[in-house]
């Protein structure tokens, strides 16, 4: 027998808010929820609420407490969730807040607390829908678009400017992945660290407290899932530093994935790129300090146009200075649409490759040393995939695909998705061989 899924409705405030209502209720319907006008029929309740005036507001939160008393059981969203903090002070028992606009998340909200009624064609998906990384691992996308002009890049001419996704419904979206036996979130977007500018930091309300859109508060709530936690596409801003008290504490992963591209100022300018490589150096220096587990990964642009020699060898000197464990590089290519194909001094292919290839052998060095520098350690690793000799892991050092590999002899009852202590017993250039510890 169907299961019930009544949601009663309470729609307050403007015509646009009117319309989010009719945009919810749609979807509701399209999925097969059915609607009540009454408290005790309904499973579920939502308030899409108005925040635009005093009175307003206090209808709006009138309306939220009548429905936690009648039913218990109550979503609100709309114009006052923007202000959550009015909510939760008054009605500390509602379910989940969000702000106008917010269909997705009102539905992913809806589906978490009240599941959609059986549908044969629908019910094929799983919970965390389809995902094309393997089952332990997942990509969480933060935004989308980017605030900065780097001349190089055409990404904000294709995708705008950064439009960050709500708190509420990331935080939501990472849960379920975690409860479906992801190990491992990668978060991603253009700018991790510009995350939430755009929505002006704004909170929802998660598992009881409110949470802020703003990479650090994010980061300090994903710690609290049973997962790795690692990030990606971080810029060196001032506030990165306060992830790294969670990294020490053990909260997300002492990984930061952070593209400089270049280090002599005159280039960085070139690119349009906000960095300064002598502070970047000093605030790397104070990061391992405080956590000197933090594993760096960066990528570089060599042969940018008007690199000359000596640019370059400003950028091997901030390598060896920096000894970045794990670092890709590119050589210059003009993109269709860059700004920086206008400018002048463009470097000779054959400089450039020369560059590339310089950069590359300086950097395997490095590489081989902060590698070597793990021989004996023990480390928690994650098992990635099953091969005929070898059972192949991650330690918290590695992500997929961009970075190196444990090894372990496939000697060893392992499955995919189980972390394992180890000791490391070797290190080739860009891998670890490891054996576990009982
Ligand atoms: S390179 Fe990155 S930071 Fe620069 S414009 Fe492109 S997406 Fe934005």
């Amino acid at each position: 027998m169907a299961r019930s899924a009544k949601i009663g409705f309470i729609s307050l405030g403007c015509p646009k808010a009117l319309v989010d209502s009719e945009r919810i209720l749609t979807q509701l319907r399209a999925e097969g929820y059915e609607t009540s006008a009454r408290y005790d029929d309904a499973d579920l309740v939502v308030v899409n609420t108005c925040g635009f005036i005093d009175a307003a507001v206090e209808e709006s939160l009138e309306a939220i407490a009548e429905a936690v008393a009648e039913n218990g059981r109550v979503i609100v969203t709309g114009c006052l969730g923007a202000r959550p903090e009015r909510i939760s002070e008054r009605c500390p028992e509602v379910l989940a807040v969000s702000g106008p606009h917010a269909y997705e998340e009102v539905m992913a909200q809806v589906h978490r607390h009240l599941p959609p009624p059986h549908d044969p064609f629908l019910d094929l998906l799983p919970p965390q829908g389809i995902k094309l990384t393997p089952r332990h691992y997942a990509y969480l996308k933060i935004s989308e678009g980017c605030n900065h002009r780097c001349s190089f890049c055409i990404i904000p001419a294709l995708r705008g400017d950064l439009v960050s996704r709500p708190v509420g419904e990331v935080l939501l979206e990472a849960e379920r992945l975690v409860e479906s036996g992801v190990r491992e979130l990668l978060v991603v977007s253009q700018d991790t660290s510009a995350y939430g500018t755009d929505l002006r930091y704004r909170a929802d309300l998660w598992r009881g407290r409110l949470v802020r859109a703003r990479m650090t508060d994010l980061a300090r709530a994903l710690a609290d899932l049973p997962a790795w936690i690692r990030l990606h596409y971080v810029y060196p801003y001032p506030h990165v530093d306060e992830l790294i008290p969670l990294m020490a504490e053990g909260g997300i992963l002492p990984y930061l994935d952070m593209p400089l591209q270049h280090a002599s100022p005159a280039i960085l300018k070139a690119m349009r790129r906000p960095a300064a490589a002598d502070r970047t150096l000093a605030r790397i220096e104070r990061w391992r300090k405080e956590c000197p587990e933090l594993v760096l990964r960066s990528t570089f642009i060599v042969g940018f146009p008007g690199e000359t020699e000596a640019e370059f060898e400003e950028l091997l000197d901030f390598l060896r200075a920096a000894r970045l464990d794990r670092v890709g590089a590119f050589v210059y290519s003009p993109v269709e649409g860059a700004a920086a194909n206008a400018l002048p001094g463009a470097v000779p292919d054959e400089v450039r490759q020369d560059r590339l290839r310089r950069f590359m052998a300086a950097q395997a060095e490095i590489s081989r040393e902060r590698l070597r520098e793990r021989i004996g350690e023990l480390a928690i690793v994650l098992v990635d995939a099953l091969r005929d000799d070898w059972i192949i892991a991650r330690g918290p050092w590695d992500a997929p695909e961009i970075d190196g590999k444990v090894l372990i002899a496939n000697e060893w009852d392992l499955t995919v998705g189980d972390f394992v202590k180890v000791r490391i017993l070797d290190a080739s250039d860009h891998d670890l061989i490891a054996e576990p510890v009982l």
